[in-house]
């Protein structure tokens, strides 16, 4: 079920759909997506597709982690992330690996529990995270070089564009349910220069934290 065949299985997939980026398929390949979901759904743990992991949640489809993650590494310089959303973890462990250090912001405090444990079992320490709305971004530590969002808002929080540095990038989706399109907006010296990379579906991001 977790067998490294059933792993080689997901990165011919995510290949096929396009994902390139070599480091991005080794740290995949490499990332053990089973312990970031319930044991009950361990059979699907490899499968391309989103699942649920409670409180109305879901783990992010391997495809979207990947291609999120091969944009921005191809973009320009990842030393300090904003991550909005931590869920499960996942796509914060598979960052880890690839950029300098990882702050995560997560409002439902029971899921960054387990989030932060699972990174702890995978021994990434450039990783922090804190029990916050996201909306709000991090602010002691920016200005970031990325801000990765995972839950859609229907318009990008205006503090988050006040922490992205200039040449910094923010990924995210954006719009209501059913009329996402992921968004690369990039800080240049005239500004944010936007750019639509597809059509794409993630839970909404929601106001407050508990
Ligand atoms: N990348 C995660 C995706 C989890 S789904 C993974 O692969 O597991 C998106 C997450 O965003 C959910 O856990 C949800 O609780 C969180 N979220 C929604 N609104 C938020 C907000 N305002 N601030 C922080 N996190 C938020």
């Amino acid at each position: 079920m977790t067998s490294q065949r059933t792993r080689e299985r997901l990165i011919s997939r995510l290949r096929e759909s396009g994902i390139r980026n070599k480091r991005v398929l080794e740290v995949m390949l490499n990332t053990p997506r089973h312990i970031f979901i319930d044991e009950a759904l361990g059979s699907r743990a490899y499968d391309d597709t989103a699942l649920p992991i409670g409180f109305g949640q879901t783990i992010s489809q391997p495809y979207i982690v990947a291609r999120m993650t091969e944009i921005l590494l191809e973009t320009g310089a990842c030393d300090k992330v904003l991550e909005i959303g931590t869920g499960s973890g996942y796509q914060t462990a598979v960052l880890a690996q690839l950029v300098g250090q990882v702050y995560s912001v997560e409002r439902i405090g029971a899921l960054l529990t387990k989030a932060r444990r699972r990174i702890r079992t995978l021994n990434l320490y450039n990783v922090r995270m804190k029990n916050f709305d996201g909306h709000m971004g991090w602010r002691e530590n920016g200005p970031y070089d990325v801000i990765i969002v995972t839950a859609a808002p229907e318009e990008i929080p205006a503090e988050l564009f006040a922490q992205l540095k200039e040449g910094g990038r923010m990924i995210a989706p954006v719009g209501p349910n059913g009329k996402q399109q992921l968004n690369l907006i990039t800080h240049t010296a005239n500004g944010y220069e936007c750019a639509v990379i597809e059509d794409v579906s993630f839970v909404p991001l929601l106001p407050g934290n508990r």
